[in-house]
């Protein structure tokens, strides 16, 4: 089944909510990367989120660009999402790789490190806006749901899970956003709090076959759950030969010509899909 995300509101519009299936997705970045499982989960809860929060954006070219910067392994971890829901990243060391921690998992917090978190938002304002937040666990949804506490005041419940199978392919991948809106009353905030404490984890309930609509049925059903859409989203890189060569062009002509002297070929990868762009020196010369 391909990847999409379910949005929602529930008790009278006090709440709204978003879930997904990010699979294929999450695996995508993994054959594009090639990630070990820790990376994979890290960058695959990432594009998870971004996935939902691309879904947010009102604007037909607004762009989100979320950044974990840490002091781990892992280096940081960049995604960028569109408001179709179109995502990409990449983590600094895709070949992170720890024991489990504790409780047998992989150990995203110990890849990430201490560290912040930007959410950047390009909706075609003259200088893109946004937060950043210090990281309170390194697990990415803790991390989140904090910045959506502090940055935007929305309290938010967030769950992003990766499940990476034997062969290290995705073999769950998803998550949830609810979000209270100003208007929401004590009761209703009580009651998806005890709601989402006695919840199973998002891998384990995507693992016995529920869909995001049976997530959300978990979690809101007995609170008006009202399902508006089923958007799309799909890990989607839009780099071209022609933004590369315009990248290529702004190093200088100096460099350039340096490059047409050693006589190689260059090979340029793009950061967020691996994409290979090469550049014979004649392909150079014509750049000048
Ligand atoms: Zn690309």
């Amino acid at each position: 089944m391909k990847d999409y995300i379910v949005r929602a509101t529930a008790a009278n519009n006090q709440i709204r909510a978003f879930a997904v299936d990010s699979k294929e997705m999450v695996e995508k970045a993994r054959q594009a990367h090639n990630t070990t499982p820790v990376a994979s989960a890290a960058l695959g809860r990432l594009l998870t989120a971004g996935s939902m929060m691309g879904a947010m954006l009102k604007g037909e070219k607004d762009i989100l660009t979320l950044q974990v910067k840490g002091s781990g392994p892992i280096g940081g971890i960049t995604v960028t999402a569109d408001e179709k829901a179109n995502v990409k990243g990449y983590v600094n060391n895709p070949d992170v790789d720890l024991p489990l921690n504790s409780e047998g998992k992989l150990d995203v917090a110990e890849a990430v490190g201490l560290g912040i978190m930007n959410v950047i938002k390009d909706i075609g304002l003259k200088e893109p806006y946004g937060g950043q937040t210090h990281l309170v666990t390194s697990e990415i949804a803790e991390d989140l749901t904090y910045y959506f506490a502090n940055s935007e005041q929305t309290p938010s419940a967030v769950a992003l899970g990766v499940l990476v199978d034997k062969d290290y392919s995705i073999k769950q991948a998803g998550g949830f956003i609810i979000q209270l809106l100003p208007n929401a009353d004590e009761e209703v905030v009580d009651k998806l709090e005890k709601v989402i404490q006695s919840m199973e984890s998002i891998t384990s309930l995507l693992d016995q076959g529920k869909t995001p609509e049976d997530i959300l049925e978990i979690l809101l059903g007995d609170m008006e759950l009202n399902i508006l859409e089923k958007v799309p989203t799909k890990f989607y890189c839009n780099c071209t030969r022609e933004k590369v060569e315009k990248a290529l062009i702004s190093v200088g002509k100096k460099d350039i010509k340096e490059m047409i002297e050693d006589g190689e070929d260059i090979e340029l990868n793009c950061h967020f899909c691996s994409s290979k762009y090469i550049f014979t020196p004649e392909d150079l010369k014509k750049l000048i």
